[in-house]
């Protein structure tokens, strides 16, 4: 049987939240054995995301945990999103399954408003530690991208943004392995004291070194995943003359 791919996504509240989320599930609902663990930044589970989720058709596990305060933008710029999210979701895996489970998984970060290919997907199902590729429109490049070597080893990265860090990758850009997650029960994100650009690094230097990491995409001369951002959309009008309803769910 395929091993479970397990996508971790945090989520917060905004006008294009919805929007967000139903172009990520449309893409989920491609693939098979695959479970979605939508983490919603928020003190209660909100009824627009109970909703959507029961409607999807994808199995997925809904949780929450809200950011507090004043680690929320703006007020602390450059303070990592989604971190508390994704720690629950790694939780709940703990607390799922035991180390010795049988289930066979690879875990996934995959925030919101990312692209994402279906490619990616069949890529990541195999792999063993954790396993890289590049990521597009990230750390002020067209991408950066793990530099693997004639053997198909990961000997180091092509980024300009921190080249000191240990792992100069984007969330969008590894996987792990479910059993790598359970052996590793004190790998977590971060939260505290992170510059930025450091969290991916902040969980995988619990996990892995670099000579362990698994090159995909084509040993990663291929982008399977572009780290897109979503404009917020501007609604002047409403202010002026409640013209639509406020009730009304978008
Ligand atoms: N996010 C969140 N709470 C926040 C801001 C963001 O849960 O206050 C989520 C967001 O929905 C996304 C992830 O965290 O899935 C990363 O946030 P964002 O896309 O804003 O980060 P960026 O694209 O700037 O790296
Ligand atoms: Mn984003």
């Amino acid at each position: 049987i395929l091993p479970m791919i397990f996508v971790i996504t945090p989520t917060y509240a905004r006008p294009v939240q919805k929007a967000e989320l139903t172009r990520l599930a449309n893409t989920l609902l491609h693939m098979s054995n695959l479970h979605w663990i939508l983490v919603e930044d928020s003190e209660r589970k909100t009824p627009l995301v109970s909703g959507f989720l029961q409607r999807t058709g994808l199995n997925y596990t809904h949780l929450n945990v809200q950011t507090p305060k004043e680690y929320k933008f703006p007020a602390n710029r450059g303070v990592p999103h989604g971190t508390l999210q994704r720690n629950l979701a790694l939780q709940w895996l703990r607390d799922t399954f035991s180390t010795g489970a049988s289930q066979s998984g690879v875990v996934y970060f995959a925030d919101d408003d990312n692209a994402y290919s279906l490619e990616l997907f069949d890529e990541i199902r195999t792999t063993k530690t954790v396993s890289v590729w590049p990521v597009a429109f990230v750390g002020g490049l067209r991408y950066e991208a793990p530099k693997v070597n004639a053997l198909g080893r990961v000997y180091g990265w092509k980024a300009l943004y921190a080249p000191e860090r240990p792992f100069c990758i984007d969330m969008a850009g590894f996987a792990v392995n479910l059993h790598l997650i359970l052996s590793k029960p004190q790998a977590n994100f971060q939260l505290y004291g992170v510059k930025t650009g450091y969290q991916e690094s902040s969980l995988l230097t619990g996990l892995v070194t670099l000579d362990e990491l698994e090159p995909k995409a084509a040993n990663c001369t291929k982008i399977l995943a572009w780290h897109t951002r979503t404009e917020a959309p501007q609604m002047l009008k409403e202010d002026k003359d409640r013209f639509t309803d406020h009730e009304m769910e978008i």
